[in-house]
């Protein structure tokens, strides 16, 4: 810009340097044809009149006109036929060259043609730069426009009409102050002495647009000086930046919320940074892993690696509680320190955030910084993009004393089930016992009888066949009895509902963690694809499967080496579920595999011998089977079948 020729600026709308090319073209062709008339009067004038003054001059005027079309080649042309015309009427009026006054009267008109031509053409060529430059002016989004030093507006362009909403015929000639009311951010004066010091001035102001508006402006001043180096312009450039503020003061205004309530919540939020293991994934995909949750199942120490590359970056109070710190600085880093290794859930985040967001959340244990192990409900929200993943903000609610009470409930449960179960085996017992004993006796009794009636040296038939009637009348009773109290046991009422095996099994895991953590087992519950939803009495079966369980930890405990307990469930035939429950443990010994499931079996000191023969009652009344086996490489499996649900009680 500072090329342009400001001291001999005109107000003008740039746009006006560039009108519409048809009539260009048409007014160059008047001035064209304007001028060749003109050369043809002159040459008329100067051939066949006996003037005697250099008419020829009148050519330049020709030359001027021509060069108002702004085409070189015009003024080239012009030039040298207004020179031809002059020599030729010299040569027609005067015969050969002689040094006399009218040689010098052609030559000068031939000189004044040629200068003018020339000067013409150097004219031309800086109209062309002049409407370069102002046609950039134009194209620029930017607002630019120039005050003079009496603060009137002497330049408007595009940008400045978009930007202010004033066009160009309005803004021109008034005072750029009064148009736009801008306000300096600290004090005008400041800006105008630095303005007139080093001729540059940077900064944003607020200004009115002609709707009221206010608009922030990121303005650029430059003062431009004459040759005499005075001030003669002031160029002001500027960008709209209002919504561009807007926007950064929504977000920092949303930071400062999100901040409040990350603070003062009272539960605790953790900030993680998941990028260098986003990293390592991306490199995984590069060699070819395209199956990334089959790669976590094979590759756990993938999992364990991803958890120290996982960072804590900032936590809040409820967080330095919960994790019994005493400052937050003391939770910085790796999440592996806080999150056991044997955790699985962390797999499972990791697939999340890999699949592409979402939220994930589950029950977790963490290890506090006194060493205490805590059980916690946590929520991620994945970041979409990859832009937020070294900001992932985490939710943890510590629900240990909840799940030890639970815990504590279930157990009690479960023993006052088994308690109710023996009771009211031994009253069965007794009862059956009490009612049976009666008409065993009678039988007895009776039978003897009959065996002395027909022991006679005359056997008496008849006394014998009623003895023997009297027997068969008491056997009827006794097994009425029997009958009685099987129905009295079997009208317990049960709820066979449709339930989620996973769900229970998982209830169980948790109410054996303690011993599960404490033997360190590995344990994993493989539910196929296609297994159907069991019906039963939740309660009972989930009684069923602590025992297995329970009976699998206790069999592991005693081995050395790696201990593994799986659950697996899949389909059986078209109706029913094979549960197994498998483990590394010492195996069934021998002398009791075949009264397993009999009661008051057991090899445990502290043994009851009860729990297999509850399991397989429980089993049988669903209308299923219990059986195990030893594994050959050495543990027991415990299998047992469910009825399942058909897809009508599904539907209801
Ligand atoms: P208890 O646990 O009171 O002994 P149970 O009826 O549950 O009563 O178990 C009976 C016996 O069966 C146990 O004492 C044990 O010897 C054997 N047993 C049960 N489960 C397993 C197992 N998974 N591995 C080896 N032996 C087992």
């Amino acid at each position: 810009m500072s090329s342009l020729p400001m001291s001999r600026y005109t107000p003008l709308q740039s746009r006006a340097y560039a009108p519409a090319a048809r009539p260009r073209r048409l007014v160059a062709g008047l001035l064209m044809g304007f001028g060749a008339l003109l050369a043809l009067g002159v040459f008329l004038v100067d051939t066949f009149t006996p003037l005697q003054s250099a008419v020829a001059v009148v050519y330049v005027v020709v030359v001027l006109l021509v060069a108002a079309s702004g085409s070189r080649r015009a003024i080239v042309g012009a030039a040298a036929g207004c020179m031809v015309l002059t020599a030729v009427a010299y040569l027609r009026g005067h015969g050969w060259i002689a040094f006399d006054a009218a040689m010098m009267r052609c030559t000068v008109s031939l000189g004044a043609i040629a200068i003018t031509a020339v000067l013409a053409l150097r004219n031309r060529d800086r109209m062309i730069t002049i409407a370069g430059q102002a046609s950039l002016i134009e194209l620029t989004h930017d607002s630019i426009f120039v005050r003079d030093m009496d603060d009137i507006i002497v330049l408007w362009n595009g940008g400045a009409e978009q930007l202010y909403g004033w066009t160009a015929h309005e803004a021109l000639g008034r005072r750029a102050n009064d148009l736009l009311g801008t306000a300096f951010p600290g004090d005008r004066k400041a800006a105008d002495a630095e303005l007139s010091g080093t001729g540059r001035w940077e900064g944003e102001v607020i200004q009115r647009h002609r709707d009221g508006r206010i608009v922030i402006v990121e303005a650029r001043c430059a003062l431009l000086r004459d040759e005499q180096g005075k001030p003669r312009v002031i160029l002001e450039a500027g960008t709209d930046v209002t919504e561009r503020r807007a926007a950064a003061a929504a977000t920092a205004e949303s930071e400062r919320r999100y901040r409040s309530m990350f603070e003062t919540a009272r539960f605790s939020f953790w900030e993680e940074d998941y990028s260098r293991v986003m990293e390592r994934v991306a490199t995984l995909r590069e060699e070819g892993v395209t199956d990334l949750a089959a790669y976590l199942e094979a590759h756990p120490e993938f999992v364990t690696e991803a958890c120290e590359l996982t960072c804590v970056t900032d936590v809040n109070e409820a967080a330095v509680r919960m994790l019994g710190a005493r400052r937050r600085e003391d939770l910085i880093g790796p999440l592996s320190r806080f999150l056991p290794a044997s955790e699985r859930t962390f797999a499972q985040v990791l697939l999340t955030i890999i699949q592409g967001g979402g939220i994930a959340e589950g029950e977790t244990h963490l290890v506090n910084l006194r060493g205490e192990r805590i059980t916690v409900l946590f929520g991620l929200n994945m970041p979409l993009g990859p832009s937020r993943y070294d900001r992932v903000l985490v939710s943890v609610v510590d629900i240990t004393d909840r799940k030890r009470a639970e815990r504590a409930l279930i157990a009690v449960q479960a023993e006052l089930a088994q308690a109710a179960r023996v009771t009211a085996l031994g009253e069965m017992s007794a009862s059956i016992a009490h009612e049976v004993n009666q008409p065993l006796a009678a039988i007895v009794t009776h039978g003897e009888a009959a065996l002395r009636w027909l022991r006679r040296p005359e056997p008496d038939l008849g006394e014998a066949c009623d003895a023997i009637e009297r027997v068969v009348r008491d056997a009827r009773r006794a097994s009425e009895v029997v009958h009685r109290v099987r129905s009295l046991a079997s009208k317990e009422p049960r709820q066979h509902v449709p339930f989620d095996l996973a769900a229970l099994i998982e209830e169980c895991a948790q109410l054996l963690d303690g011993e599960i953590a404490l033997h360190r087992i590995v344990l994993r519950v493989d539910i196929a694809r296609d297994a159907p939803t069991p019906r039963g009495d939740r309660v009972q079966l989930q009684q069923v499967v602590v025992n297995l369980m329970g009976n699998a930890i206790r069999a592991m405990s005693a081995v050395c080496g790696q201990r593994r307990l799986l659950v697996r469930a899949r389909p059986e035939g078209a109706n029913s579920l094979l549960v197994e429950v498998e483990d590394s443990g010492t195996g069934i010994p021998e002398h009791i595999a075949p009264h397993l499931f009999d009661a008051f079996v057991t090899t445990r000191g502290d043994g009851m011998g009860m729990g297999l023969a509850i399991c397989r009652s429980t089993i049988e009344s669903h209308g299923g089977r219990l059986w195990a086996t030893n594994r050959p490489e050495g543990g027991a499996t415990f299998h047992f079948t469910l009825p399942v649900t058909v897809a009508e009680e599904l539907r209801a």
